[in-house]
């Protein structure tokens, strides 16, 4: 039996008017796997962690959730996801990580890691709340649920976003560069949350500008280039021999 792909994107192709900025890429994250993504910026990594989860519409090619196809209405700049429902299943089973935290600034952390499971999902906040304090607990901000994400370091209201993600228990959590907003001393706070995720068996999509982390973590990096594939691999193969001149430059840039 082959792994699940919890995500596929296959042959995706996405412009922002006439610049094509996504030009053909296939990936998946298989159940149970961590996928990084790295490039310079600018190379399309979050245009498809947002097409991935149709935050953003594409021009063409499929993606699918769970082997499941998106169904499209209409053609090139016009197609959009057919089905709403589906929409929201996609998107509530894939969390999304952000660089920015996007905490609700007038909101608890507790308030903000209950919110969507209760409005989206429609679950009961006592069930909700239990959930919610373990997640916090597991982060390491157990204690913090009554404050607000002013009083908290960066790293704790990433860890906060992180808790956020986990109680819509979702099929995968997606990073967009989940560590790049914070000083260095806090980064690893945050990466030691996704490596304790990673040896849990989530399945994973992680853009980032961390090489330490993504050769931990992953199962398989892919190295995007101006909106294509240049190389992929296991982290081993990748980082210690990279085959493409352009890949040489962006490791060696990046040491
Ligand atoms: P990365 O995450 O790898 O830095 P992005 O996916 O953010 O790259 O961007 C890929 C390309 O798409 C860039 O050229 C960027 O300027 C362009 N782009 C991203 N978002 C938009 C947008 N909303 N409108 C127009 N162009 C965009
Ligand atoms: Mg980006």
């Amino acid at each position: 039996m082959t792994t699940e792909n919890v995500i596929e994107i296959r042959d995706l192709h996405k412009s922002y008017g006439s610049l094509e900025v996504i030009k053909g890429v296939d990936i998946a994250a298989p159940a149970g796997h961590v996928v990084s993504l790295i490039g310079s910026s600018g190379s399309g990594k979050s245009t498809l962690l947002r097409c991935a989860n149709l935050l953003e519409d594409s021009q063409s090619g499929e993606v699918l959730f769970c082997g499941e196809p998106v169904t499209w209405k209409g053609e090139g700049h016009n197609r959009r996801p057919a089905d709403q429902k589906q929409i929201i299943r996609i998107r509530t089973n894939l969390s999304m990580v952000f660089q920015q935290f996007n905490l609700w600034a007038h909101m608890t952390i507790l308030q903000n890691v209950m919110e969507a499971p209760v409005t989206v999902l429609g679950r009961s906040k006592a069930e909700v709340e239990q959930k919610a304090r373990e997640y916090l607990t597991k982060v390491g901000i157990g204690d913090k649920c009554d404050v607000y994400p002013a009083q908290l370091s960066g790293g704790q209201q990433q860890r906060a976003a992180i808790a956020r993600a986990l109680c819509m228990e979702p099929k995968a959590l997606l990073f967009d560069e989940p560590t790049s907003a914070l000083d260095p001393e806090l980064e690893q706070e945050v990466v030691k949350v996704i490596k304790d995720l990673a040896a849990e068996g989530r399945t994973m999509l992680i853009v980032t500008h961390d090489m330490r982390m993504a050769a931990d973590v992953s199962d398989h990096v892919v190295f995007l280039h101006q909106g294509r594939i240049e190389e992929q691999g296991d982290p081993e193969t990748l980082f210690k021999n990279p085959q493409t001149e352009r890949l040489q430059g962006f490791l060696s840039a990046t040491q």
